[in-house]
């Protein structure tokens, strides 16, 4: 059973890791910007709300976030553990987190990929995500073989919305004021640090080998 939780600022590599933790452990991956992306997509209540923030780099509110964390990890899947990514991202959201999980919340896996601030933006204005099965490119580091085309699927090649240069100076500005906190939250022993400018494998293998089998 492993309840992982992936931190990081944005353009750590989380997304890019998260595939194979999930794979290797055997829990899904929930993701709470994938969520919020295709709910944006489908056009539904909680999309059209979380847009408005989410295009302008800012965290949507707590409120929104916690009640649909809480509905997606009492799904059956969740009941041998998961991977959150992009979860908590606040005080508040980690608080609620603990008190859901009660006493299980000593056993939560909290992975922090660290990358330095300088080293974030290149990553994120760089990078590419297809449409329909969200594997991750980048333009220098991991570009498509075919310019725009999935090596995957196929399907289209795209920049994130929130991915140009102002809405990611934003992020990352709240990432240091509402997330950077956990990391102090954390620290009561549930924190694994991990260097996140090794290669993806050398980060993956770090990732694993602290987690455990
Ligand atoms: P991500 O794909 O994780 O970078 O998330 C994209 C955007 O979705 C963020 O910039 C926020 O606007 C929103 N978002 C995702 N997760 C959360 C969260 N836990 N709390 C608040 N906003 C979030």
């Amino acid at each position: 059973m492993k309840r992982i939780v992936l931190l990081g600022p944005p353009g750590a590599g989380k997304g890019t890791q998260a595939t194979g933790i999930s794979q290797k452990y055997g829990i899904p991956h929930i993701s709470t910007g994938d969520i919020f992306r295709a709910n944006v997509k489908e056009g539904t209540p909680l999309g059209k709300k979380a847009k408005e923030y989410m295009d302008q780099g800012l965290l949507v509110p707590d409120s929104l976030v916690c009640d649909l964390v809480e509905d997606r990890l009492s799904q059956p899947d969740c009941e041998n553990g998961y991977l959150l990514d992009g979860f908590p991202r606040t005080v508040f959201q980690a608080e609620r987190l603990d008190s859901f999980l009660g006493c299980a919340s000593s056993e939560l896996c909290v992975v922090d990929i660290e990358v330095r601030p300088e080293a974030l933006l290149p990553r994120l204005t760089g990078r590419r995500v297809c449409i329909k099965c969200g594997a991750p490119y980048h333009v220098l580091t991991k570009p498509t073989r075919v310019p725009g085309v999935c090596d995957i699927c196929g399907g289209l090649v795209v920049q994130r919305a929130d991915d140009s240069e102002e809405t990611v100076m934003n992020r990352l500005k709240v990432y240091d004021s509402s997330t950077a906190p956990l990391i102090d939250y954390y620290g009561d022993g549930r924190l694994i640090r991990i260097d996140g400018e090794k290669a993806p494998d050398e980060v993956f293998a770090d990732i694993t080998s602290a987690v455990g089998e």
